[in-house]
């Protein structure tokens, strides 16, 4: 079994057993209505219906066809928003061939049926050797269209709490747990998360930050393999394959409840990741 399988078969095993936990016992395709009680007809979603963008929630995009799909498939992996690895030096040209080697294996993916109606898939941003990486939930619809992560409303309000600890956007590295646009921006289920995460954890591998900030519960709950309140949890340090893991608000639930308190919770949390990633140096 490859290497890439078995991570798959991991984040698979994990789903399922988080699921347990919440009592689900049946996780599989939509049924016929009729067919089996309503609470096993939909996979569940990965998180409880915390909203965490702040986009209203459009029409879900028409599936495009299978014929549309083969008469307009063609290779697209388009290039990462990355130095070209050329000009870096060592370690860091390392980690940028390493996340342009992940890129590639993701190549045009079918593996979920996000892909059905995603316009683009977005990989992630920022520096290879990046002392941080922010893990969000998954694009929207302007990061949907423009092919970047965090790129409307709540990715400005991210690029303001980056530089307010004294980074550049470009100093960090962002991403999702999903690289494809979840339709009506629902969360995305166990499943579709289940075959996106191996791809995350490998870009989390080759980046090797100091410190990772999971925004909101998906991202948290994904890679703690859990269901969390990120409420509770925020601003305490936990750790996700021994990296630092930091669970933070999400910026669009800041941008929800811009209240000093919530201000104040996320402000704390990005100073103690500055202040780890320093250590590091
Ligand atoms: S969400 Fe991830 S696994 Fe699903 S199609 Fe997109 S890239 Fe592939």
């Amino acid at each position: 079994m490859s290497d890439e399988r078995r991570e798959i078969v991991a984040a698979l095993r994990r789903a399922v057993a988080a699921l347990r936990d919440e009592g689900v016992d049946w996780v599989g395709p939509r049924l016929p209505a009729g067919s089996a009680p309503a609470a096993t007809q939909a996979p569940a979603a990965v998180v409880a219906a915390e909203p965490t963008r702040p986009e209203a929630a459009p029409a879900a995009p028409a599936a495009r066809s299978t014929a549309a799909r083969e008469s307009s498939w063609q290779p697209r992996v388009p290039a990462l928003d990355l130095p070209d690895p050329a000009t870096l030096e060592g370690d860091a040209a390392a980690r940028a061939a390493r996340l342009a080697e992940i890129r590639a294996d993701l190549g045009d993916c079918t593996r979920c049926g996000l892909c059905e109606t995603r316009d683009q898939i977005v990989f992630g941003e920022g520096d290879p050797a990046a002392p941080v990486v922010f893990v969000g939930e998954g694009p929207g619809a302007d990061e949907d269209r423009s092919g970047r992560p965090f790129v409307g409303r709540a990715g400005e309000l991210l690029s303001k709490m980056i530089a307010a600890v004294g980074w550049r956007r470009e100093d960090v590295y962002i991403c999702n747990i999903v690289k494809c646009r979840p339709p009506g921006n629902r969360d995305p289920r166990l499943e579709e998360v289940a075959m996106c995460q191996p791809f995350l954890e490998q870009q989390l591998r080759a980046i090797d930050p100091a410190a990772i900030v999971t925004l909101g519960k998906p991202a948290t709950s994904t890679l703690l393999g859990r269901p969390v309140a990120i409420t509770k949890l925020r601003g305490q340090w936990q750790e996700w394959n021994g990296y630092a893991l930091m669970p933070t608000f999400h910026p669009a639930y800041l941008l929800r409840n811009y209240t000093r308190e919530a201000r104040q919770a996320v402000w704390d949390d990005l100073k103690a990741v500055r202040a780890r990633a320093d250590a590091r140096r």
